[in-house]
């Protein structure tokens, strides 16, 4: 893990953030080739769950809501965590993750704040930072950050940063289905920032209090056989992160246990995926029934359900909710694809990322800093870089040039050299291989697209 953080600040993928100001805790501020990863992963989710399918449309909701939102949501009464407090250094837990740290997620799960402080006490269980064991009392601490909207700072100014994308889904619904004219079942995808104010965030990008989701309410009819559905979107879900090059031996899949569920949800599964602190969630899929509409029905009081007209039928729909974090799967990415190996004798870093999602997919260098080298070298970047995401590069060796792609993940260098000018081909060199080939100039972006 440490190697993938340094590696981060190294190559301009993740920063600290407001580093110079000796950083804000827990705050990552994406770089460069970062910020590239990034959209390249959130636009192949968009891609495969959105643009490839029929039954899916999109949605951008503000991450400011109606108060009523979160009450009706459930988040104002009950989105807490047990919060304790070490008496001998005063830091701060989650009672529930020092239980499940020391005796298993089983013997954490679902328990009241008063049944939290006696496992704690009854077990001794020490402090993750002093390591002695003398907690105060569990209490709920709510983990929406709150603000104030407009100038005055009173109780009916209050509103909440949004902990979750899928709430602007559920309020949008009604419009949706009827502009759209989409018939269920149907579903809405957003990808949106979302804010928790973690007890204990960590593990680098993580577990962060700004993150970013993506996330899909599928909307069904109570009668459909959800468990088809729901097995059709963990496949999906799988094919997906194939798509990114995940390696499968890293992904395995957890079925939560009664006492894990929400109050609301009949099924939940997560992906989880190995990473060098243990095995995480990387996303999930529930089985929210019809709960969220239901009580932004009571609570609104505008009638959500939905007309089949083909049935001659009026129903609340049911949902399907896969939810994902951006940042969670632009860690997996790195961390999978993060690799040293032996080159020319040389140890080399190499991200082997999936040429869909690398920030530089090919690299353009003329051998040597040549005016005629450098006059067709300059004209294929032009050529390539409508097509491509392209880096030109002409300083340092060509080796070192090699290994700076190879540690970006960049999967194709094309060399152009003195040859060049004669035979008017250049040399594709892959990253993974090392492997080199000769191609003619007006060929290369039909084998790019072929490799
Ligand atoms: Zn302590």
């Amino acid at each position: 893990m440490d190697k993938v953080v340094a590696f981060c600040k190294r190559r301009g993928f993740i920063f600290q953030g407001s580093e110079i100001y000796g950083g804000l805790a827990n705050t990552w501020d994406y770089g460069p080739y970062g910020v590239e990863l990034k959209n390249n992963i959130k636009e192949s989710w968009w891609k495969h769950f959105v643009h490839e399918r029929e039954d899916m449309v999109g949605l951008d909701s503000s991450i400011l809501m109606h108060p009523r939102v979160w009450e009706a949501s459930g988040h104002i009464a009950s989105f807490s965590d047990p919060l304790v407090d070490c008496r001998k250094c005063k830091e701060r837990f989650r009672g529930d993750k020092i239980i499940e740290e020391h005796l298993g997620i089983e013997k954490a799960a679902g328990k009241s704040l008063k049944e939290i402080s006696e496992i704690i006490k009854k077990h001794k269980l020490p402090c993750p930072k002093c390591g002695t064991s003398d907690f105060t009392e569990a209490r709920e601490f709510n983990l929406m950050f709150r603000t104030h909207q407009g100038v005055l700072e009173e109780k009916a100014s209050t509103v909440y940063m949004r902990p979750e994308t899928a709430q602007g889904i559920f309020v949008n619904f009604r419009n949706i289905a009827a502009i759209m004219r989409k018939k269920i079942p149907f579903g809405v995808a957003q990808i949106g920032k979302a804010f928790r104010n973690e007890i204990t965030p960590g593990n680098f990008t993580y577990r962060t209090r700004e993150f970013e989701q993506m996330e899909i309410e599928y909307f069904i009819k109570s009668n459909d056989k959800w468990e088809k559905i729901f097995d059709q979107w963990e496949k999906s879900c799988g094919k997906w992160f194939k798509k990114l090059g995940i390696n499968d031996k890293n992904l395995r899949t957890r079925q939560h246990n009664k006492k894990e569920l929400s109050h609301y949800s009949k099924k939940t599964i997560d992906i989880e995926y190995k990473f060098p602190f243990g095995w995480g969630e990387l996303m999930g899929i529930a089985y929210r029934t019809d709960y969220d509409l239901k009580r932004h029905m009571e609570y609104s009081g505008v009638d959500l359900s939905y007309f089949d007209q083909e049935a001659n039928e009026k129903f609340i729909p049911h949902v399907i909710e896969p939810s994902f974090g951006v940042d969670r799967t632009v860690l997996t990415a790195l961390i999978d694809a993060y690799s040293e190996d032996m080159i020319d004798n040389e140890p080399r870093v190499i991200m082997k990322l999936h040429p869909s999602i690398a920030p530089v997919q090919v690299a353009v260098f003329p051998l040597i800093k040549k005016p005629e080298l450098i006059k067709i070298s300059r004209k294929i970047f032009d050529d390539l870089k409508t097509k491509f995401k392209v880096e030109y590069d002409e300083s340092g060796s060509i080796g070192k040039r090699y290994r700076r792609q190879d540690e970006i993940g960049t999967p194709y260098c094309l060399t152009i050299d003195f040859d060049t000018l004669n035979d008017k081909c250049v040399t594709i060199r892959d990253r993974d291989s090392a492997k080199q080939k000769r191609v003619k100039i007006e060929k290369i972006a039909v084998e790019l697209q072929s490799l």
